[in-house]
């Protein structure tokens, strides 16, 4: 691996790690979701350098809430930034890796600059306001392998 693309990988690594590492989760757990969410992010903790603490003060942070849906922004907004983990439907280990790996910057697997080479998007089944979750992004693979079975690529 050369050194201006290792250098590159490190500079992304770190400036995730700093970025994005404040959440609050919110008080109703009726279910015992946070206990869900908490073990999805402890794997973070344990598998890459992205390190989860709970939010004390700081003005920017993840704020994870029951709202109408599974949705997160893509990277860092600053302030308060909901990641929605709907008691119904969401609060699932996978799902919720996939919403934390959104606000982290990451776009789906489908969608990286290479995935014509491995998929085939049906456009004519894609309902228009859900488009923008297949659109080819302009994506750095630092070659990796397309995965199949990455938690950021949906079904086939
Ligand atoms: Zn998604």
């Amino acid at each position: 691996m050369d050194h201006k693309l290792l250098s590159t990988i490190l500079a992304l690594l770190l400036s995730l790690s700093q970025a994005h590492h404040l959440v609050e989760l919110g008080n109703e757990d009726a279910y015992g979701e946070k206990q869900k969410i908490e073990n999805a992010m402890k794997t973070f903790n344990t598998e890459t350098c992205i390190r989860f603490v709970p939010r004390f003060s700081q003005s920017d942070y993840i704020s994870i809430e029951n709202r109408d849906g599974c949705y997160s922004s893509l990277g860092r907004t600053g302030g308060t930034q909901v990641v929605s983990l709907a008691t119904y439907g969401c609060v699932y280990h996978g799902i919720i890796q996939h919403e934390l790996n959104h606000a982290l910057g990451f776009y789906h697997e489908h969608t990286r600059s290479d995935r014509d080479q491995y998929v085939r998007i049906n456009w004519q089944y894609i309902p228009s306001n859900t488009i923008y979750n297949f659109q080819k992004q302009d994506t750095n693979n630092l070659y990796t392998p397309y995965d199949y079975t990455s938690v950021m690529h949906y079904g086939r």
